[in-house]
């Protein structure tokens, strides 16, 4: 999709469009989470458990909000970057524009997602942190 849209557009346009794409859609999947559940930590876990059964990939996560106020989301065999390969730089932006989403809601305003290590640039593996940047 991201390569579709940049052959019409630009590359740093499509990111900029999939990432809000992707916030607009995190921000809908936490306000349902949150109905159904107590807390943010309850949330995060449920919309986990839903991503894995979507086949987003094996997700794990590291919640340090307590400690730096940090989390990390690493997604092994991330679905949205299957297939591609020798980017120069993380290329999941709508995955992360879904974290930010996720996370303004969840966590509260100023929390978004950046992508820190991407498996279309090398590896197997997707990584996100997750703070107040
Ligand atoms: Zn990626």
């Amino acid at each position: 999709m991201r390569r579709l849209l940049a052959g019409s557009t630009s590359t740093s346009a499509a990111d900029a469009l999939l990432w809000h794409f992707g916030k607009r859609y995190g921000i809908a999947l936490s306000r349902k989470a949150s109905e159904m559940t107590k807390t943010a930590v309850e949330g995060m876990n449920l919309l986990v458990t839903g991503a894995q059964k979507s086949g987003w990939g094996m997700i794990s996560v590291q919640n340090r909000l307590d400690s730096d106020g940090t989390v990390e989301v690493v997604f092994e065999n991330c679905a949205f970057c299957e297939g591609i390969h020798d980017e120069k730089g993380p290329s999941c932006y709508f995955l992360a524009g879904i974290l930010s989403g996720i996370a303004e809601v969840l966590f509260g305003d100023g929390y978004s997602a950046r992508e820190t290590k991407c498996k279309a640039v090398r590896g197997d593996l997707c990584s996100f942190l997750v703070a107040r940047f």
